[in-house]
């Protein structure tokens, strides 16, 4: 093996787990590579997060257009263009994946195309092999010291709805279609469910959701989900909650689901051009040599330690621990990169994590629901305040929603946010601070909010938390 095939770190998948891993290694003098069997960026940058925020982006501009005379403008013969649509997401895409190959040469990472096996070790004092397989079929074997799988996730297929790529799909093929479906089915009301919901529904296809729990965006507190199923009624999208579906089957023209109601049994049944299965993902760990390392997983996923580590040498972080965003995959890549290279990092915060949606009206939280608080005994202070009255909103033009803040009854602190409405997903940055750092209530309205802005509602429901919000 020459020294162009030993590296400090091999980093196996370039998602933002990976790549962001990479960088940091890299920037800390480690010598680094990275391997990846597809797109550089992951599925956040090819598949996930960017292009489902290009498309909501252009839902939100026509959703908009439409508004113009609610703002004093004309517009007419205004029209959706899906294709372009399309088009433009994908550019987004291949833009912004191009710059993590940037970001890679900048930093001196090499890049090794293909899909990668962790080979047995022939004793814990020799390095860490990796055999990595070009698309040529062409096999290669790099050495490191230390190996991070961040190799991430697919979608959940759904027992009695196979994936066919045209009637049943998965996210992938839902940021491709080749044409606008008329009738949509969307099972899961999580994130992915309710972001697609939101961009088809804006662009006049007829939605329907379909979700076994009671509510939409489950994990949520449950005052955002309500106030979300009333904004998504209001847009016209149908929802089937406290719904099984028992199997869907497609045919050359339209998918039929066969639903039966969660309590009572109720049977019914809903056509659509296509039904997008957003129920979960499953881990990348096929073939990936884990078992000659000894590496365990729970329910699919690896399992790790608190340094992340699955066994000796070898790391794994991002959705193929089961975490299931980019921002956490991100920091969980530093915290190995700081590790291995001697320093001390912090642990992640996970009691911390910003959640975002981006359907319209957007959703973000940070912290323990009420339902979770109240559940762990949390003495609470609540506070809630509407966006409606703020004078942004009423210029903006916005749907209104609401923030609701708890604060610890005893410490002050922040237990949780709960947010629903204009630009809440960058919002959420402000109480994510507060978590994390442990500011209480008196801090935050010690800090002055400019006006007129959105953020004033963070501080009007903080005020109210403590029983005087100025404007209620
Ligand atoms: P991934 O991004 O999945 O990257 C893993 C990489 O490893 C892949 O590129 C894969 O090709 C590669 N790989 C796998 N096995 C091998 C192998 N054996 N050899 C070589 N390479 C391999 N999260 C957010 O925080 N915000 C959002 O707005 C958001 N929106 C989303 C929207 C959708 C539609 C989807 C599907 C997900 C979204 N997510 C979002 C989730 C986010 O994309 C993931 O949490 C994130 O990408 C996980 O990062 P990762 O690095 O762990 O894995």
């Amino acid at each position: 093996m020459t020294t162009d095939n030993q590296f400090d770190l091999i980093v196996i998948g370039a998602g933002p787990g990976g790549y962001v891993a990479a960088i940091r290694a890299s920037q800390l003098g480690l010598r680094v590579a990275c391997v990846e069997r597809e797109g550089l960026g992951g599925i956040c940058l090819n598949w996930g997060c960017i292009p489902t925020k290009a498309l909501l982006r252009s839902a939100e501009v026509f959703e908009l257009m439409h508004r113009a005379a609610e703002f004093g403008l004309k517009a007419s013969g205004v029209e959706a263009d899906f294709a372009a649509i399309i088009v433009r997401s994908r550019d987004i895409s291949s833009k912004i994946s191009k710059g993590v190959a940037f970001l890679f040469k900048k930093n001196n990472i090499t890049h090794i195309a293909g899909t990668a096996t962790l080979l047995a070790r022939s004793g814990v004092w020799q390095p860490h092999r990796v055999s990595v397989q070009g698309a040529d079929g062409s096999a290669l074997t790099y050495a490191a010291k230390h190996v991070l799988v961040a190799t991430g996730a697919r979608a959940r297929p759904m027992p009695g709805a196979a994936f066919d790529d045209a009637r049943i799909i998965d996210y992938r093929r839902a940021m491709t279609m080749p044409a606008q479906p008329k009738r949509l089915a969307v099972l899961g009301a999580g994130a992915i469910g309710v972001e697609f919901a939101s961009f088809y529904r804006a662009l006049g296809t007829e939605v329907t959701i379909v979700e076994f729990e009671p509510r939409l965006v489950p994990r949520e507190d449950a005052e955002v989900s309500a106030e979300l199923g009333r904004a998504f009624a209001k847009r016209g999208i149908a929802l089937a909650l406290n719904t099984k579906l028992l199997s869907a089957t497609a045919s050359a023209s339209d998918v039929t689901l066969a639903l039966e109601a969660r309590e009572g049994g109720a049977a019914s049944t809903l056509v659509a051009d296509a039904l997008l299965v957003a129920v979960g993902v499953v881990a990348n760990t096929e073939n990936l040599g884990l078992e000659a390392h000894g590496i365990s997983t729970s329910r699919g996923f690896i399992v790790v330690d608190d340094a992340l580590r699955a066994a000796d040498g070898i790391y794994a972080i991002g959705d193929v621990i089961g975490r299931g965003l980019a921002h956490t995959a991100s920091a969980e890549g530093v915290f190995v990169a700081e590790y291995l290279a001697g320093l001390a990092p912090k642990p992640v915060p996970y009691h911390a994590i910003p959640a975002c949606t981006y359907c319209h009206p957007e959703v973000a939280s940070v912290g323990m629901t009420e339902a979770a608080a109240k559940d762990a005994g949390i003495p609470l202070r609540i506070g809630k305040f509407p966006f409606k009255p703020l004078g942004k909103t009423m210029a903006a033009g916005e749907y209104p929603g609401f923030v609701k803040t708890l604060w610890h009854a005893e410490t002050g602190e922040l237990v949780g946010a709960h947010l629903i409405g204009p630009a809440v997903t960058d919002l959420i940055g402000e109480m994510t601070l507060a978590k994390t750092t442990e500011v209480n209530a008196e801090s935050l309205l010690h800090t002055v909010h400019a006006h007129p802005t959105f953020a004033e509602a963070l501080k009007e429901a903080t005020e109210a938390a403590l029983g005087h919000a100025i404007h209620l």
